[in-house]
């Protein structure tokens, strides 16, 4: 998507080898003009696989859950990583590890939210090692929904996370790829 490689150009920098910090358009500030065109890109890609709900996980997926949502008529749900005292007993667990924070974390939904009558597009802001991906997915799983894909903003490709979930059959579509963060600087893949 050239609008967000723009944005990452303009916006972006590097942290290090293996980060890159988008604060300004997606992780702290948030553009709402781009999320929106991002959440129309998302849905022009799943909108064939009729999702009927879409599954992200707080807080930097949240707005661009939104805009596909949105766009596709449907709502979203967002995984929470505290418990709250109104969230019911029954609740779907995932622990994963926190690629930013360097910890391991907890991730919830209720089950109330995500039934075995979805269909579910799974939306993330970065993927790095996968593990947050995976988490949402083994959530799916256990609810006995459907899968129907995975849509990402920013995959860093030198990282294994996009092609392990690729690997295991599921349709996983970044709108933007990194290729390399090296000397302090953002490559992107030619697509
Ligand atoms: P993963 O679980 O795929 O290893 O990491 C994904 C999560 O970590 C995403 O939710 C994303 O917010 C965060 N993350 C991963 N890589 C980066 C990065 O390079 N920059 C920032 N700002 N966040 C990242």
């Amino acid at each position: 998507m050239e609008l967000l490689k723009e944005r990452i150009i303009e916006a972006g920098s590097v942290v290090s080898d293996q980060v890159v910090k988008l604060d300004a358009i997606l992780n702290h500030q948030v553009d709402p003009a781009l999320i929106v065109e991002m959440g129309k890109e998302f849905a022009r890609r799943f909108i064939e696989s009729a999702p009927t709900k879409i599954l992200t996980i707080e807080s930097s997926g949240i707005p661009l859950a939104f805009a596909v949502a949105n766009e596709l008529g449907v709502p979203f749900v967002f995984a929470r990583r505290k418990k709250s005292v109104t969230m019911d007993e029954n609740t779907y667990c995932e622990r994963v590890p926190s690629f930013t924070k360097g910890i391991v974390t907890d991730i919830m939904v209720s089950s109330q939210y995500i039934t075995p009558s979805d269909r579910v597009l799974i939306i993330d802001d970065i993927i790095a090692n996968g593990d947050a991906a995976r988490g949402l997915i083994r959530i799916v799983e256990r609810s006995g929904a459907v899968l129907t894909g995975v849509g990402i903003a920013v995959e860093k490709a030198f990282q294994a996370g996009g092609r392990s979930i690729r690997e295991q059959g599921i349709r996983t579509e970044s709108l933007v790829t990194i290729t390399s963060l090296e000397n302090g600087k953002i490559h992107f893949a030619d697509c």
